[in-house]
């Protein structure tokens, strides 16, 4: 299992767009740097920067391009001088997105509203004056999404919202966890194994989604192993993108209470029911808790608690788990 508790941690691959890390591709020769991305992330990552439309041949800077919709058509159009690079585009984007499948990414963050780059809600030009609609994908994220249906991926403004922030990053270290469970000679033991770890994790975000596993995992003797491997990563990857709430958190650290009912003094369980109640109502983060229950684990050396990724799903010094 890769330790993920410090700045020591091996740095874990994230795909971006290239203007959102600082690169002056834009089609006016700017870029759109997200700066939680460039000053925080970067010391715990390493970047894979793509600019399709500058390795498809766009140059910069140049004319800017758009999504047109004719029927069920959607092309790349640039419509100051009637270009059409749908064909180029496409096949570029197909290209990239099987060599980064090669490349071991963790996560993809791309820049959003971009007929390229953007994941959803993309501005899309209706053919004939029929004004425009904001359904669209950016024609390298629809192949990104398709060749790598299981990778987090998300948009740069999504990440200056704490709760998106934290559920993408999560997702990132949570795939890392995955994929090396999954490495070519895995066995059913590594993954009951794993599933163990990351049992709280998965109740703090989808229930269901957590007993399903369980149900695949029991099975899985009698499972194809190929069939097994698609089910369960499939699921546990949708399970994560599910959002914790405080209430499903509560739930939660309720439940770690139980493993330490047995060895904690009563001063010791006041304490972090108080925490755990001051979180639930909004006057302290999640941290705290978290923080007590590691802490009463480590001294009642409560290993069950101590190895699930729940207590360490991502480099502290993230501090995504530190707002209200
Ligand atoms: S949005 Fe994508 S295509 Fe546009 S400049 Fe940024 S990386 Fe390049």
């Amino acid at each position: 299992m890769i330790e993920i508790g410090s700045v020591d941690t091996p740095p874990i691959k994230i795909g971006v767009s290239s203007c959102i890390i600082g690169e002056e591709v834009r089609w006016n020769g700017g870029h759109a740097r997200q700066r939680w991305v460039t000053d925080i992330l970067q010391d715990f990552v390493d970047f894979v920067a793509v600019c399709p439309e500058v390795e498809v041949g766009m140059g910069v800077p140049r004319p800017t391009v758009r999504l047109e919709r004719a029927g069920d058509t959607v092309r790349m159009i640039d419509p100051k001088n009637g270009v059409d690079w749908t064909a180029a585009m496409n096949g570029l984007s197909r290209r990239r997105a099987s060599e980064l499948a090669d490349l071991d990414l963790c996560g993809f963050v791309l820049k959003k509203d971009s007929p390229t780059c953007g994941l959803e809600r993309v501005k899309v030009v209706h053919e004939g004056g029929g004004g425009a609609s904001k359904d669209g994908q950016g024609l390298f994220a629809m192949a990104l999404t398709t060749r790598l249906p299981f990778l987090p991926v998300e948009e740069d403004g999504r990440l200056n919202d704490p709760k998106l922030r934290e559920n993408f990053i999560e997702r990132v270290f949570a795939y890392r966890r995955l994929k090396d469970v999954f490495a070519p000679r895995w066995t059913i033991g590594d993954v009951v194994a794993f599933h163990t770890r990351e049992k709280l994790l998965l109740r703090a975000h989808d229930e269901l989604r957590y007993r399903e596993l369980g149900r695949l995992v029991a099975a899985a003797k009698t499972t194809p192993r190929p069939a097994f491997k698609a089910d369960y990563m499939d699921r546990f990857m949708e399970a994560l993108k599910r959002h914790a709430t405080i209430a499903k958190h509560t739930n939660v650290l309720q439940h770690m209470v139980g493993f330490l009912r047995r060895v904690d003094d009563d001063a010791g369980r006041r304490e972090m029911q108080e925490a755990i109640e001051d979180y639930r109502a909004g006057i302290v983060p999640l941290v705290v808790p978290t923080t007590l229950i590691r802490h009463l684990a480590r001294r009642h050396d409560q290993a069950i608690l101590l190895e699930s990724s729940y207590l360490n799903p991502h480099p502290k010094e993230l501090m995504l788990r530190n707002h209200a």
